[in-house]
């Protein structure tokens, strides 16, 4: 697990119409908070120097209050204690900064322009598709890269989004008289937008999805549980599938491996429940037992449960015996394949799997000993010509193995190489022979997660330029 940093800022949506908010300056700067404010119905208060044509034009038609010039301290404290939210946006840094400073003793909230640091909060990059708003923020570090964030957005949802959301909102009462249970509720609505309803919707025949809004509440399914056993891939978070994400995101339980990294947790619904069930070498938490138990109770109680595993849950992933279980207990089931650890660190250490030269074959194989400390492998099929040997959990048995390998009849300088910690910023790469490369890992100290590469395959390893 790598740190992740956490801002200290926590998004909310204030209501603002009939709210009185204080600005102090009348340039620009300020115009652009006021027109934003003035579409939200707040109540504005000016204090300022000078005014720009557009506050002015907001002047005459009364749709601000102008107090005048900037007051001394104790008279801007007096209205700032009448109002909910202050802006600092005169054209003065230093100024802002101390109206800021005023309004933080009097514990209003305040945002200095441009100024985090002097800010009680900030205002993020908008998305608007009245009545759905989307936020962006870099918790002040970095406006810039939130507008580019807030481009990318703009382009993705179209003016149909808003309407969606309008009509969700005239029915919801309805829905809820319909469907009193929450969860139940929440899978129709997921149900329509993922069906015709939604798409009816997309297109702008709202009498059509109406029609298809009825018909999933006239006939109402008890909530079926299911699971999806999901790869996530082997730690880089932008090697999830978008269809991993895609059920990542409706999940109701999520069952992990201690393989995933945070952010991949991050990318999944904010409320899911989620359970560790990660397999520590000593010290096991929970057995495989354990694990299907819970798969099923979790299943069977409606919700939707994913099963989140490193790579893909299908190679060393002992998803064979999950979907065993679930297929015993009748729980409907869905596997969601995953980038394997092989070639995942194949692809970020620039080693061939296969090469038209040198391996035509490329085999997994697990490196994990057995409790004698010997290794129960196809040996004769392990060293055949022109093939790549990838072994997983190899990192304990290495030495044993290269040796074990050499004994079989490799030669003691066949290429071998073995990636830690792989597709990760923090990935290292140790290239060496059978002979030699023990005693390199050793040396580097390298730790588990490790996946052992052996075949002339490395030695066509080229470090990109
Ligand atoms: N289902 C997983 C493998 C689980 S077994 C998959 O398909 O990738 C766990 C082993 O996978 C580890 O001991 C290690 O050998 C390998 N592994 C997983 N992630 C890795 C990573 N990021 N870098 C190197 N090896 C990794």
């Amino acid at each position: 697990m790598h740190a992740t940093t956490t801002s200290s800022y926590f998004p909310i949506s204030l209501r603002m119409n009939g709210v009185k908010i204080l600005i102090v300056g009348g340039g620009l700067i300020a115009a652009r908070k006021i027109r934003f404010l003035l579409e939200k119905q707040a109540i504005i208060e000016v204090f300022a120097n000078d005014l720009c044509a557009g506050i002015k034009q907001w002047k005459q038609e009364n749709r601000l209050k102008f107090l005048g010039p900037l007051p001394d301290e104790s008279r801007l404290k007096d209205h700032m204690r009448q109002c909910r939210l202050v802006f600092a946006a005169t054209d003065d840094h230093a100024k802002n900064a101390e109206i800021a400073e005023w309004a933080n003793s009097c514990n209003i909230l305040v945002c200095a322009i441009d100024d985090p640091h002097a800010s009680n909060f900030i205002t993020p990059a908008i998305i608007d598709r009245d009545p759905v708003q989307i936020a962006v923020s870099t918790g002040g570090t970095a406006p810039v890269l939130a507008r580019r964030l807030r481009e990318t957005i703009e382009g993705l949802f179209n003016h149909t989004t808003g309407k969606i959301a309008l009509f969700m909102g005239k029915y919801r009462s309805m829905v809820r008289n319909a469907c009193p249970d929450l969860k139940q509720r929440q899978r129709l609505w997921e149900n329509f937008l993922d069906g015709p309803g939604g798409a009816a919707l997309h297109q702008g025949y709202e009498k059509k999805a109406l029609d298809h809004l009825q018909l999933l509440l006239d006939y109402q399914k008890p909530l079926q549980g299911e699971v999806y056993l999901i790869g996530a891939g082997p730690g880089d978070p932008d090697l999830l599938t978008l269809k991993a994400l895609h059920y990542l995101q409706n999940a109701d339980t999520i069952l992990y491996d201690r393989l995933l990294s945070p952010e991949i947790l991050q990318r999944a619904r904010r409320d899911a429940n989620l359970i560790f069930v990660g397999k520590q070498k000593s010290q096991h938490r929970f057995s495989q037992d354990e694990i299907n138990h819970l798969l099923i109770e979790h299943a069977q109680k409606g919700e939707r449960v994913v099963r989140l595993k490193g790579g893909d849950p299908l190679i060393f992933g002992r998803g064979g015996e999950e979907i065993e279980a679930l297929a015993k207990a009748q729980i409907p089931f869905q596997i969601i394949p995953g980038v394997t650890a092989a070639n995942g660190c194949a692809a970020y250490a620039n080693i061939p799997l296969t090469h038209r030269d040198c391996a035509q074959s490329c085999i997994f194989i697990t490196g994990h000993a057995k409790k004698d400390g010997t290794l129960d492998l196809p040996w004769k099929s392990v060293i055949r010509p022109n093939q790549t040997v990838v072994i997983y959990m190899g990192l304990e048995s290495l030495s044993y193995l290269c040796k074990c390998l050499i004994q079989e009849g490799l030669p003691p300088n066949w290429p071998a190489a073995i990636v830690e910690n792989g597709t990760l910023p923090e990935q290292r790469v140790i290239a060496g022979t059978l002979a030699n490369l023990p005693e390199k890992v050793l040396q580097a100290g390298l730790k588990s997660p490790a996946l052992t590469f052996i075949g002339e395959v490395v030695l066509h390893r080229k470090i990109s330029t």
